[in-house]
């Protein structure tokens, strides 16, 4: 990629955004709006309108009636799979652009970046697009003298409400397969990351979506988001977020029209190292960038090492070798390993974790502080903490930052225990030459993903889904198309 054309991108002001509502553009209800501050450099980056609750129900009922008419439900299968073609062709066609503005919104390394949001969101796009047409029903195995069919049905309104780590992978995740399905969507960006998602909003409209399919409101979590969760006219919730706001949209569902709700959350999830992996430095480089890449702020970041303790001190010492080998700093160079921290609450919040795993006992063996503050953005050193309890702080909460807790083991009944004992159930992985081990360790650790010598990097041809406080359903795959229909049986006495 050409570094000249990322500075040149860099250096254009960003406009100023506005909702998508109904196929328009339009500013707050009651004209507010939000400074966004880019965690590069702290600087006030643009505004984005600060909706109102008047604004999301505006949303949801221009998504109501355009599901309602059948102007894109009613569609013939090859006319949606067309413009959902057109659409990740336009997302490719200006992914450059797509990832530099959703860096400087949120601090992602470019290099990463590219990849895994303008791409991977592409990718999933042509994915469910190409699947839409597909899908069959089904015909029940009854007795002659009836027939019993089973339609896959769209379920209607879907409220997407999105995180700010990967915001338009995360995003493409939830309006592929909506839309394939012929649903309306309303979509609920991160007030700390909203740009490209809703910059890829619009590029829809262009590839021909019709108006009021997709709808995007921007602001504050606590007022659109309620808004959206409490909506007696949305059929479906799915987020992506933190466990703490996945909850509110539990009680928002019980308290309005029990509408699904599915909930992709946090995790703390477990690395194993065997003393048998077959090459224990790769094994460290991947522990390394498992955790430090986006600053750790990916929900199956692999925060918690645990390390047989026959090669702990040699492992540690080959993962401090790749961290401190990584570039910290400027997310929109190439060459930079690690971008910014989000925002500086999340910044404050990972030191914070750093002085309670002191106060508890764990051992600094690099980074733990702030580092580049001159630059006036959020920047964080990689960090590794050795001698962590199972029961310590860090052992147990999510940090989302980079923050990597070590823990040792000595058997393999201990090393599932430990990687069991947290409330979170998301991705983990093992190392290990023993074939028979490896699939033992897949089985009995509890967690959606297990990664087998190596970590991260599933594509979209499998599902990424919880268990335990991780959450419930699944994104990606055809798996995840589940959550965007409603099986209705038609029972035909012949
Ligand atoms: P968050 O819960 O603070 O915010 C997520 C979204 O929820 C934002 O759009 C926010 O505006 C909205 N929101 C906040 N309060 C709300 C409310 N009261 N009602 C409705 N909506 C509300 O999470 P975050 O800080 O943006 O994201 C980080 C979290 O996401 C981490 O826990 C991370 O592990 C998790 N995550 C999980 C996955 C996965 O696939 N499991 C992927 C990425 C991130």
């Amino acid at each position: 990629m050409d570094q000249t054309k990322i500075d040149a991108l860099r250096a254009q002001p960003a406009a100023p955004f506005v909702h998508l509502i109904d196929g328009k553009h339009v500013a707050a209800s009651d004209g507010g709006t939000m400074d966004i501050i880019s965690p590069i450099d702290g600087q006030v980056l643009t505004t984005t309108a600060r909706g109102t609750a008047v604004d999301m129900e505006a949303a949801i009922a221009s998504a109501r009636a355009a599901f309602e008419d059948g102007r894109w439900a009613g569609q013939p299968p090859a006319a949606r799979k067309k413009v959902l073609m057109k659409w990740a062709d336009l997302i490719e066609a200006n992914a450059l652009e797509l990832a530099v503005l959703g860096v400087r919104d949120n601090g992602t390394e470019i290099s990463m970046a590219i990849k895994a949001e303008p791409g991977s969101a592409a990718a999933t796009i042509r994915y469910y697009a190409e699947a839409l047409d597909k899908l069959y029903g089904e015909i029940a195995p009854t007795s002659g003298d009836v027939l019993g069919l089973i339609h896959k049905e769209p379920v209607g309104v879907v409220g997407a409400i999105i995180p700010w780590n990967f915001p338009m992978m995360i995003g493409a995740w939830k309006l592929g397969p909506a839309l394939a399905m012929g649903n309306s969507v309303v979509l609920k960006p991160s007030e700390a990351a909203s740009l490209s998602l809703m910059r890829m909003a619009d590029l829809a409209l262009e590839a021909g979506l019709p108006l009021g399919v997709l709808n995007a409101v921007t602001g504050e979590g606590k007022v659109v988001g309620e808004a959206l969760g409490l909506s007696m006219d949305v059929d479906v919730l799915v987020f992506t977020g933190s466990g703490g706001t996945g909850r509110r949209l539990m009680e928002y569902a019980a308290r309005s029209n029990m509408k699904r709700v599915y909930l992709e959350l946090g995790g703390k999830s477990p690395n194993i190292i065997f003393a048998d992996a077959p090459d224990l430095d790769e094994a460290a480089k991947v522990a390394a960038a498992g955790i430090f890449r986006n600053s750790g702020q990916v929900c199956v970041a692999g925060s918690r090492l645990l390390v047989e303790a026959s090669v702990h001190d040699d492992f540690v010492a080959a993962v401090t070798n790749a961290a401190e080998a990584m570039r910290v700093g400027d997310p929109l160079r190439m060459d930079t390993h690690i971008g910014a921290i989000n925002s500086d609450a999340q910044l404050q919040a990972n030191l914070g974790f750093v002085e309670t795993a002191k106060a508890e006992g764990g051992q600094i063996v690099t980074g733990g502080g702030r580092i580049l503050q001159d630059t006036g953005g959020y920047y964080m050193a990689p960090t590794i903490i050795t001698g962590v309890t199972p029961d310590a702080t860090l052992a147990q909460k999510e940090v989302f930052g980079p923050v990597l807790s070590v823990t040792s083991f000595t058997t393999d009944e201990e090393a599932v225990k430990i990687a069991n004992a947290t409330v979170y159930g998301l991705a983990g992985g093992v190392w290990t030459s023993n074939l028979s081990r490896a699939h033992r360790m897949v089985r009995n650790v509890r967690t959606g993903v297990m990664h087998v010598n190596t970590y991260g990097g599933a594509d979209g041809t499998v599902p990424l889904g919880g268990v335990g406080q991780s959450g419930n359903g699944a994104d990606k795959s055809l798996h995840a198309i589940d959550k965007y229909i409603n099986l209705k049986t038609a029972w035909i006495k012949l």
